[in-house]
């Protein structure tokens, strides 16, 4: 028997985004945001783990829309600062955000896991289900571009996506274990769900896929296994997706990621823009309006996807039967 509890697979915004709109129709015990560490990165002294911050804010509604990045009602007076003193200032890191790197960098020092850190932060900054990172072992984003291999954040931010991408990289993934809890929610009988939010597949979810044991503990999961598009008419809504798949040899287009997700999949849903696409996809197709401005097209598009992933546990539960 299928349960209640969701685990959602996310990268930053995107991801948030929908897992916002989980978070008001679950309850906080039956949602499990995994969160993307591929991004994370030493910078200025401090570990910054930016999928996972972005997750906290968005969940605590602490996020700043304004700049669709980092939190609200931010100052800049360390960056002025830092800025005037000729420092290092390509990733912008305003003052209240830099609160949460300084003390997640010292407690990391102390010895405690990235997993408690985030759980506790979360806690206090008032987000209701679990944030977890995929992952609390090191695991790094590397891309291949034309002007060689580079850090993840040297591409995403100082470079701002200009280089070519060829190959990506994830350091430490063969050596990195799931988190336990993560494992234990994957094998749980009250697992209800996993959704693969609309992230972006290469820097956001291959992450997370790549810890060593996730795809095979995602293959031997009961439920239903379903995917959001990412990809609205050939475009991406904000980001380099699809302008990665072009450059990694794929038609940037909804089917191409359902295509490259492969046999993980049971399900996806696509947007109504794309139903021309429909029959290039091997999982069950659900078709819905999935571009999330206002928090009820989030809500809207949690509840199509649960809706989703519960016919489709609801067929295999009459095949299995049959
Ligand atoms: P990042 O880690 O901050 O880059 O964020 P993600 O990887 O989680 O999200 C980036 C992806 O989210 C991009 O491919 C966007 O096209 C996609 N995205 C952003 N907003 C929406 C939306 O409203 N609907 C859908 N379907 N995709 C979205």
């Amino acid at each position: 028997m299928s349960g209640d509890l969701v685990v959602a697979l996310s990268g930053g915004i995107g991801g948030a985004k929908l897992a916002l709109g989980l978070s008001w129709i679950l309850r906080a015990d039956d949602l499990l945001v995994v969160a993307n560490v591929g991004d994370d990165f030493e910078h200025l002294g401090l570990h910054i783990s930016p999928d996972a911050d972005t997750l906290m804010y968005t969940l605590a509604g602490l996020d700043n829309t304004k700049l669709g990045w980092g939190r609200r009602d931010e100052t800049w007076s360390f960056m002025e600062t830092l800025t005037a003193l000729g420092g290092e200032d390509w990733f912008r890191l305003g003052d209240r955000d830099l609160a949460i790197h300084v003390e997640r960098t010292r407690r990391l020092r102390r010895g405690e896991p990235l997993s408690v850190i985030t759980a506790d932060f979360c806690r206090r900054l008032g987000v209701g289900p679990r944030v977890l990172p995929a992952t609390d072992d090191p695991l790094r984003t590397k891309l291949r571009t034309d002007e060689g291999w580079l850090d993840f954040q040297d591409y995403f931010v100082r470079l701002q996506c200009r280089p070519v991408v060829r190959e990506l990289a994830f350091e430490g993934a063969d050596a990195a274990s799931p988190h336990p809890e993560l494992l234990a929610a994957l094998r749980d009988e009250q697992l209800r769900a996993v959704i693969v939010c609309p992230s972006n597949p290469f820097i956001s979810v291959e992450p997370i896929l790549a810890v060593a044991g996730m795809r095979e503990a995602l293959s031997a999961c009961a439920a239903p296994v379903i995917a959001v598009s990412p990809i609205i008419g050939g475009r991406a809504v904000k980001g380099p997706t699809a302008k990665m798949m072009t450059e990694l040899g794929m038609k940037p287009s909804a089917a191409a990621v359902a295509q490259r997700y492969g046999d993980l999949l049971d399900g996806y849903v696509m947007d109504n823009a794309d139903a021309d696409e429909a029959a290039l996809v091997a999982p069950r197709v659900t078709l819905a309006p999935t571009l999330m401005t206002t928090l009820a097209e989030r809500e809207e598009l949690a509840r199509v996807v649960l809706g989703a992933a519960d016919a489709l546990a609801s067929l295999n539960r009459a095949q299995n039967f049959a």
